[in-house]
């Protein structure tokens, strides 16, 4: 990046130097898009109920775009408006593109990922939808030609249910894969399933000792038959090597990769160690990585958050990797009834989940953070979970006032009692949240919270209304990162099979100008970046994402359409970096 700028500023100082017969290719621009529904979201923010101020292109038929055509150079938007104007900026280099109708908005960020884990995913051997036993062990013979000889080959997404009637053994698998040790998990990890290069490597015979809760299936012979179950897939999982950091890179780019292939220009990451740190400082040296990454360190790794104390916050934010943030973590999940409750379950009296310290939070490790000029993003799901955080950050802000201006930020905000929901507004606290997770968790949120407290779960509405900044984000890979069901999770509070009718607490829902705003203008403020990012205009970041719905129309004419959209292109200062 530093690069590009440092041979723009040459080229514009060359151009400097032949004036007066370069100052018409001076204007060119490198990328052109044309014929396109541009919404620059370069108007007025929606009221904080929703409603569209008289400055959005909207009127009594609905939305329109605010543009057809962006011109790009040298990393910044040039120019939007018209096709005409902008074909203004052509020159011998600039690359054309019409896009047909397709509908071009800020670069999308999703504001809380985890690349690594979804690299970590795509680089498994995939089993998900396999039908067969053969059909997988074909694709494992596939996977072992690119890895060398002795190495883990990992795969998971066997049906454990699905295949219950004809469960796999090593037999076949370790004749057609003799020299990997192979580990497939099951769906829902519940199995786990070997060969016997497998079984060697991890010591594994007829006579090992067997976790109590699990079991290792023995076969005719009386030896392991490869396939164990509940605790003992252990046996096999606590035997793969950590990746190597030649893997770990690869994974990086994966993720990276994916994300771009799906429309994000932007990343932040939320929770690296030192080992990642130092995967994405390489692949950034190396200008390798292909979407801004905006890291967030993690404060259980002490020994990295003591070092970047010492350094202070990144101030290049022009960089593609940006450092600024801390991840710390405060309560545990709902499903599991980890989260922190001001009271019992409704549904497991007598228990109210864990968090703070008996969560490995540490809270002066965190004070420090904070002093130091890092933004906090706090892990917080239940209500207790939400408010203790809250008291933690005012308690600091006390302390020291300079702390309040780092827009820190409650990651999942999950359930917060209604007295807590004005806290963040005042204190100037994002609340960094999942959409889809709504439409996930709302099978059995209320079962865990009662009739009550779900009133201020997943209260994207009420959070607004009350003064507090949001950022939307998927928290991938436990969740699906796709654009269209975000949109359309906020917009409709609907599953994927627009589930429940009207939408589940759908005073809750935002409207499409909300729900795009949270993918990119409010993202681009919680990473501070609103004056570069967020919005299509001369001078900022040419990050834009192109896609083939047009979902601020589709949200009043039909949302469920929003779930069929695909992403065109991906542009990222200036480049695209994915065109389907
Ligand atoms: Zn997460």
């Amino acid at each position: 990046m530093k690069l590009i700028k440092a041979l723009a500023l040459l080229a514009i100082l060359a151009g400097c130097a032949e004036e007066s017969d370069t100052a018409n290719s001076n204007e060119g621009a490198s990328l052109i898009l044309t014929n396109a529904r541009v919404y620059t979201l370069n108007w007025d923010e929606p009221g904080l109920d929703g409603s569209i101020k008289a400055s959005a292109p909207h009127d009594e038929n609905g939305w329109r775009p605010d543009a057809e055509a962006v011109a790009i150079r040298d990393g910044e938007i040039l120019f939007v408006g018209n096709d005409q104007e902008a074909l203004a900026f052509k020159d011998n280099s600039s690359r054309v593109v019409d896009l047909a109708g397709a509908t071009v908005i800020p670069g999308l960020v999703d504001s809380h990922t985890h690349v690594f884990g979804l690299g970590a995913l795509l680089d498994k051997v995939n089993l998900v939808d396999v039908a067969t036993e053969e059909e997988a062990v074909a694709l494992i013979v596939e996977r072992a030609k690119s890895v060398p000889e002795g190495e883990w080959i990992v795969g998971r997404g066997w049906d454990e249910g699905a295949w219950a009637n004809a469960y796999p053994d090593k037999a076949l698998l370790s004749s057609a894969v003799p020299n990997h040790p192979v580990f497939m998990e099951s769906l829902h990890s519940f199995a786990g399933w070997g060969n016997q290069a497998a079984l060697d490597t991890a010591g594994i015979t007829a006579e090992s000792e067997v976790p109590v809760g699990g079991e290792m299936r023995l076969g005719a012979d009386g030896q392991p038959s490869g396939l164990f179950f509940n605790r003992a897939v252990q046996m096999l999982r606590n035997v793969v090597p950590k990746p190597s950091r030649e893997t770990l890179t690869k994974q990086a780019l994966l993720g990276l990769e994916q994300m771009a292939t799906d429309g994000y220009t932007a990343v932040h990451d939320a929770g690296l160690d030192a080992e990642a740190m130092s995967v994405l400082e390489e692949l950034e040296a190396a200008d390798e990585l292909p979407v801004r990454v905006y890291a967030m360190l993690s404060l259980r790794d002490e020994d990295l958050i003591r070092k970047w104390i010492e350094k202070g916050p990144d101030s290049d934010t022009d960089s593609m990797l940006v450092t600024r943030a801390v991840k710390a973590y405060y309560d545990a999940a709902l499903g599991s009834r980890g989260a922190r409750l001001l009271y019992d379950y409704a549904d497991k009296p007598g228990h109210r989940g864990i968090s703070g310290d008996g969560y490995g939070f540490n809270q002066a490790l965190n004070a420090e953070v904070m002093k130091a000029g890092f933004q906090i993003a706090i892990h917080a799901i239940g209500d207790a979970g939400n408010r203790e955080a809250l008291d933690i950050l005012e308690a600091v802000f006390k302390e020291d006032p300079s702390t309040a201006k780092n827009r820190h930020r409650i990651e999942h905000a999950q359930v917060i009692s209604p007295e807590d929901i004005p806290r963040l507004g005042q204190l100037g606290i994002i609340a960094s949240m999942e959409p889809p997770h709504a439409m996930e968790d709302k099978t059995w949120a209320e079962e865990r919270l009662g009739s009550e407290r779900i009133l201020g779960a997943y209260a994207w509405r009420s959070l607004r209304e009350a003064g507090a900044s949001l950022t939307f984000n998927s928290d991938n890979p436990g969740s699906d990162h796709s654009i269209f069901y975000g949109l359309h999770s906020a917009i409709t509070r609907q599953d994927k099979n627009q589930q429940p009718e009207g939408g589940w607490y759908a005073e809750q829902k935002m409207t499409a100008d909300e729900a795009v705003r949270g993918y990119t203008t409010w993202s681009a403020y919680a990473s501070f970046r609103e004056d570069d990012a967020g919005i299509i205009e001369p001078g900022r970041w040419a990050d834009l994402t192109v896609m083939n719905v047009d979902p601020f129309v589709l949200a009043d004419e039909g949302p469920a359409d929003i779930l069929r959209g695909q992403i065109v292109m991906t542009i990222v200062n200036g480049e695209v970096v994915y065109e389907r």
